[in-house]
């Protein structure tokens, strides 16, 4: 194990004081940064994101390190979930930011003859984005991106324990080849919780943040005020399930890198494993057998599995679910090894979880492998469902129909067949979750029109006529238009002839009052 790293850089406070932030230069700022975001040409948008994806690319060793100084990850949790996520992500945008977001032609019906339809993904305006610790540059250059690409200017405040300080600014320095432009496009405000309130105070037009549900439930409070909406992505307690007839090799081996990656702290983690009765010893032997190979620490080589835990708060959390658990009976299958001054807790892997342990209701964030036999489908389904989250999950059957079945029923964000945590790996999904677990969709098709305003336009080609609906009203019109409903919303083809003759009528009628009031 390589605990090197000095741990004492992560819970590290790289915030502002209150007093020292100006408050009113931020917005005024934004409303003018905002101006010149919305003439970006699709051209213009998708350079900024290659040049985000090549400085990422060049620069991934620092990168790297600097993310693992802060959150004392594994450099290969830092690869794959800041590096390679990002840089999948920049390339769906650049891919598909035109086809997503060009303005879109829209049926129209015939009772508007004539009209035509169309939805502009317009911007919002100025987007405040909140980020928590455990994915930090992840969770700064995505939802920047995002806003951006809809043509919004960006208020960034990431975590007091994961600032990143420079890094952000430094990327878009070279992605905008301006100074001014990325400073005033994407204003970074470093800060705690009372930083963030000041900012929503700044009515912002959308509040995204990722966080806890305690903070999400204040965030949407005070946003409330002031009614500005809110995109919530929160936590989770994600669970795998595997079914009798699931590919136990392969089952195990994922359940360990769903519970661990990240040594845990991802929303996702997969929390609890729920495995068929008939498979359960073999899947715990096999679990069991691969976690004993976990190597764990801030490793510069890649060799590392897991990494430490990177704020004395999640330690507390952590500790106190796996001390509760233990003190209510659940068994340890692992010894756990922990070190607080090196902020290392090793895998926790139990047994005999029972639902009067708080690590059985509430999220652990941390590296924790919950084993649980079920005997029925059925009741499982109504027991997963019962939790307050709803995030994601897995499920595990060689019978794809089954398992398909299985996710339809799950009151969930998403759910990953046969694979675990992929459902956020592939950035043309929508993510986000139900319940506890937030509001709103980011990422993917459906998650880039959450940072639009999108405008229904109705352009009328015709500008002569008196259209039915307006005044004046009068009892022959009434007639017609009773007629003209009847025919339209009616099936066969006599009925569409009767709409079309009184249609055509009710047009000459009202042409014909024109904009005379009646006596
Ligand atoms: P947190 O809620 O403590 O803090 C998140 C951010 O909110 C920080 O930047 C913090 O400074 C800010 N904040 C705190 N109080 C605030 C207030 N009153 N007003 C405005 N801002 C405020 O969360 P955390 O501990 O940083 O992150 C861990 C949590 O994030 C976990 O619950 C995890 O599941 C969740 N998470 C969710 C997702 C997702 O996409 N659903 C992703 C990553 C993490």
């Amino acid at each position: 194990m390589d605990t090197s790293f000095n741990a004492t850089t992560a819970d590290r406070i790289g915030q502002m004081k209150y007093s020292a932030v100006n408050f009113t230069h931020i917005k005024q700022t934004s409303i003018k940064a905002q101006r010149e975001i919305a003439q970006l040409t699709f051209a213009e948008r998708k350079l900024i994101l290659k040049r985000i994806r090549t400085y990422i690319i060049e620069n991934r060793d620092q990168l790297i390190a600097k993310v693992q100084r802060e959150t004392l990850k594994s450099r290969t949790d830092a690869l794959i979930g800041e590096i390679f996520a990002v840089c999948d992500h920049l390339v769906f945008l650049e891919k598909n930011l035109e086809k997503f977001l060009q303005d879109k032609k829209i049926p129209t019906p015939i009772s508007l003859l004539g009209k035509k339809s169309r939805v502009y993904c317009d911007p919002l305006g100025t987007i405040l984005i909140i980020s928590p610790w455990n994915y930090p540059l992840y969770q700064a250059i995505v939802p920047i991106t995002s806003a951006l690409m809809t043509r919004n200017a960006v208020i960034y405040k990431p975590s007091e324990f994961t600032p990143l300080k420079g890094v952000v600014e430094e990327i878009l320095e070279y992605a905008f080849e301006d100074q001014r432009k990325s400073e005033e496009w994407v204003q970074i405000v470093y800060g705690d919780g009372e930083i963030g309130i000041g900012l929503i105070d700044l009515k912002p037009n959308k509040i995204f943040f990722t966080g806890s549900v305690s903070t999400g439930k204040k965030i949407m409070s005070q946003a409330a005020e002031y009614l500005i909406p809110v995109e919530l992505e929160l936590g989770g307690k994600d669970a795998m399930v595997v079914m009798n007839d699931a590919n136990i090799e392969r089952a195990s081996s994922a359940a360990l890198w769903g519970a661990l990656t990240n040594t845990g702290q991802s929303c996702t983690s997969t929390e609890k494993v729920y495995i068929h009765e008939s498979v359960y010893d073999e899947f715990k032997s096999l679990i069991l057998k691969k976690a004993a190979s976990i190597d764990q620490g801030v490793d510069r080589d890649g060799n590392c599995e897991i990494g430490l835990i990177t704020t004395k708060a999640q330690e507390k959390v952590i500790l106190t679910h796996y001390e509760d658990a233990l003190a209510k009976g659940a068994k340890e299958l692992m010894p756990v090894d922990i070190d607080i001054n090196n902020h290392m807790i090793s895998p926790i892997i139990l047994e005999n979880v029972t639902k009067d342990m708080l690590t059985y209701h509430e999220e652990s964030f941390g590296p924790f492998v919950i084993l649980i036999p079920f005997q029925n489908e059925e009741n499982l389904l109504e027991e997963i469902n019962s939790s307050k989250y709803g995030l994601s999950g897995c499920v595990w059957s060689k019978n794809i129909e089954r398992a398909i079945q299985f996710a339809h029923r799950w009151e969930t964000g998403g759910v990953s067949i046969n694979n675990v945590m992929l459902t956020e790996g592939n950035h043309s999904l929508p993510f986000g979750g139900v319940k506890e677990s937030g509001i709103g969709r980011y990422k993917g098709e459906f998650g880039l029109y959450s940072f639009c305003n999108m405008k229904a336009i109705l352009i009328d080609g015709n500008h002569n006529n008196i259209d039915p609906n307006w005044y004046p009203y009068t009892p022959e019109k009434y007639r017609l238009m009773d007629q003209m409903t009847e025919g339209l919303y009616s099936s066969g083809i006599f009925n569409f002839i009767k709409f079309a003759f009184n249609g055509l009528k009710v047009e000459g009628l009202s042409n014909k009052l024109g904009r005379f009031k009646k006596r």
